[in-house]
């Protein structure tokens, strides 16, 4: 039977939508809100007959889809690009019953960049360079074909985000798509199929199933009608779409976690330094590009721990639809265990932990204190594996070269942030650190034309600008004898 659910006054959803029409599943999982714990509504719990039906609506769209050519594309995709900016209010508050995200964060940001994410790509696939030169009497030029069915899955510490980041250039290539959210944070996937059916996208050219990972994500990312795998998540279960690609060869895009480094110099501007340091408990730490390893020089740590402390002092634990909390809830219970699992084994590792390291005692729930851990060494699980909560770890650096190391231990290589005033350290370190993305003086600065990945563990490919249509469509060399 299907329902809707009634969620921040809004109408969603929770079953599938495929081929343009929703469709329910026998069974259904409860969709819980990280706020206060109270149950949402009840999903569709998809399994392999959705996905087959969703890949084959998808294939079935894709031949008129892809003949559209950017041109006609782009009029649709701006039209889904307009109906987020006219429903961010109620497509904010929304997400931030789902997953706990700040109500403000996502009114002024996250849903203007789900906007952007659409209509920047449809945008760039009409400008997209034409590669054309002649050798040894024969014309070359390389095209972008569409490739197929995209699957894109993604995870729950920013959905919308993420998804639109995914369906944008996946639609603009001339693919069509089968979304699956992530099963903790489903909801805003839901209105975004609303969107895609009032923009008056075709049947079938944008499908979302729900469900777990382990049933219609693994059905998903199996089939041998899918030609591109784009996820975002963990790499345990980057590992698993690896292995359940490989039957067919589907290509497979992944951006995965990281244990980025926050490195502070000597010489740095120490009030950006401090303020940007503190910022890295954002979204309760769930959040793959956070600096979680502070990496400080010797001759201002005791300077930078004390104000660094301060700052993190005022940060205020709390709902996130109060305009004065800077830092929400975690996920779901079964998250909290993890991140308290891994405080516990740091402290039995002999770290010494500074602040935090318990649940909020006046919230309770799933608001987690920021937490600080020094006297930590290197090979310690605390500074070499993901928390993805509000946890970081402190270690101080005597000269550049000790820093870099640091910074390069981990098996991730996501993102570095560095502190600096010295433009040629700025320099070295832009080429030392192994990293997809590297931020000097500022922090998250991800502009849509920039490739975005992770090296290492932390991710396969790059994603952003004209990596993104080089994933999606297939790449074709064109030679012709001139002469
Ligand atoms: P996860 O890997 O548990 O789940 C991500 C998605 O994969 C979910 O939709 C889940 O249902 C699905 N999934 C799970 N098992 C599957 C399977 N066998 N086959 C197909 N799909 C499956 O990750 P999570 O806990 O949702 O997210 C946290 C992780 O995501 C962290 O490691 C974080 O760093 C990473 N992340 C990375 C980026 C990035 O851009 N690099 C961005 C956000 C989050």
């Amino acid at each position: 039977m299907s329902v809707v659910a009634t969620v921040a006054g809004v109408e969603v959803s929770p079953d599938h939508f495929i081929g343009g029409e929703r469709v329910a599943s026998a069974e259904r999982f409860a969709d819980v809100s990280p706020i206060d714990e109270s149950r949402l509504a009840d999903i569709a719990r998809g399994g392999q007959e959705e996905a087959d039906a969703a890949v084959e609506a998808a294939r079935e769209a894709f031949p008129a889809w892809a003949a559209l050519g950017p041109e006609g594309r782009a009029g649709h995709l701006s039209r889904v690009a307009d109906l987020i900016e006219e429903r961010q209010e109620t497509l904010a508050e929304v997400e931030t019953l789902d997953n706990g995200s700040l109500l403000e964060a996502s009114r002024m940001r996250l849903m203007k960049r789900a906007a952007l994410n659409f209509r920047f790509f449809a945008r760039l696939a009409l400008d997209l360079e034409r590669r054309a030169w002649e050798s040894n009497g024969t014309a070359y030029h390389v095209r972008r074909d569409p490739s197929g069915v995209a699957v894109l899955i993604t995870p729950w510490n920013a959905p919308l985000l993420l998804e639109t980041w995914k369906c944008g250039p996946a639609l603009a290539a001339g693919c069509t798509a089968v979304l699956k959210p992530a099963e903790w944070s489903p909801l805003t996937a839901s209105l975004l199929a609303e969107i895609a059916r009032d923009a008056g996208l075709p049947r079938g050219v944008l499908n979302v199933v729900q469900g777990f990972g382990e049933e219609v994500g693994a059905a998903l990312v199996a089939h041998p009608g899918v030609a591109r795998i784009s996820f975002t998540g963990s790499v345990e279960t980057a590992q698993q779409i690896a292995r359940a690609a490989a039957g067919n060869l589907t290509p497979v895009s992944f951006e995965l976690g990281g244990k980025s480094p926050f490195m502070v110099f000597a010489d740095a501007d120490l009030d950006r330094a401090v303020e940007t340091a503190t910022y890295q408990y954002d979204n309760a730490g769930q959040v793959c590009l956070a600096g979680t390893r502070l990496l400080v020089e010797e001759a201002i740590a005791e300077e930078f721990s004390e104000r660094f402390l301060a700052g993190v002092a005022e940060r205020r634990l709390g709902d996130p639809r109060d305009p004065d909390t800077d830092i929400g809830p975690l996920i779901a219970r079964e998250h909290l265990a993890r991140v308290e699992g891994f405080v516990e084994r740091a402290e039995r590792d002999g770290a010494r932990l500074v602040i935090g390291g318990r649940v909020s005692p006046e919230l309770g729930g799933l608001y987690y204190e920021p937490t600080l851990f020094t006297d930590v060494r290197q090979e310690l699980e605390i500074v070499q594996k993901e928390v993805f909560g509000p946890v970081l770890t402190l270690q101080t650096f005597a000269d550049e070269d000790e820093a870099v190391r640091l910074a390069n231990d981990t098996e991730y290589g996501l993102a570095a942030t560095v502190f600096t005033e010295d433009e040629e350290r700025a320099e070295r370190l832009g080429e030392a650190l192994v990293a997809g993305t590297t931020w000097i003086n500022c922090f998250y600065a991800r502009d849509l034309g920039a490739p975005f990945g992770g090296a290492k563990r932390s991710g396969i490919g790059r994603e952003g600008g004209e990596w993104s249509f080089d994933f999606y469509a297939d790449v074709k060399t064109v030679a012709r004898k001139v002469a």
